[in-house]
């Protein structure tokens, strides 16, 4: 499986960190070896003094498609989860200031933590569905997928025309504002509507 990744998908987001509001998708991608389940605790690396936290809705792809319209983009997706899109912000300023890629404040192990999901089926309306990271108890970030501004029907018609998405296939669709750096310590708790998904420690 492999992990497709949304920068900049909501306003606030992209002004706090100075970027101009995108006019397609801002896409990146994480290995597989990213994946970090069950709630286990996240080992902070070595190589960054700022990992950030962004929260974001995870869409899990349910078969296997290219060339997806938008009309039909809602076929490809069945259930819904939460993932921590971890960031090593300082390698990524860097990076970025000298234009080269993001890989390496991306893609690093463990960098993203993934809720269970749950069947799309089981909410009242997913284009108004609100989520949240609490740290050590206090509200960080809050978004409701209503203010993405590509859509997850977009974000799979734009992605699909370049790279074919496979059953089993992650898309994390972007973070509102509100992020910030973790520290050894922490406690992270994630929650899609008033459900606790996300729940784990930085050691
Ligand atoms: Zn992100």
């Amino acid at each position: 499986m492999k992990i497709i990744a949304v920068g900049r998908n909501y306003t606030e987001h992209a002004a706090e960190l100075n970027n101009p509001v995108p006019e397609t998708p801002v896409i990146f991608m994480k290995p597989d070896t990213a994946v970090l389940k069950d709630n286990k605790p996240f080992y902070h690396p070595d190589f960054s003094n700022e990992i950030h936290y962004e929260i974001e809705l995870v869409l899990k792809i349910s078969r296997e498609g290219k060339y997806i319209s938008e009309k039909f983009a809602g076929n490809y997706f069945e259930e819904i989860g939460l993932g921590i899109d971890f960031t090593a912000r300082d390698i990524q300023r860097k990076n970025k200031e000298k234009g080269l890629p993001w890989e390496l404040a991306k893609a690093f192990d463990n960098a993203a933590p993934v809720s269970p999901f749950l069947p799309k089926s089981g909410f009242e309306n997913i284009y108004d569905l609100n989520f949240r990271l609490e740290v050590n108890g206090h509200k960080v970030q809050q978004g409701n997928s209503k203010d993405m501004i590509f859509p997850f029907e977009k974000l799979i018609a734009f992605i699909s025309q370049y790279i074919t998405l496979k059953k089993g296939d992650l898309i994390f669709t972007g973070t509102p504002g509100g992020v910030g750096k973790v520290n050894i310590g922490d406690h992270l708790a994630g929650f899609l509507d008033e459900e606790k998904l996300l729940d784990f420690y930085i050691k």
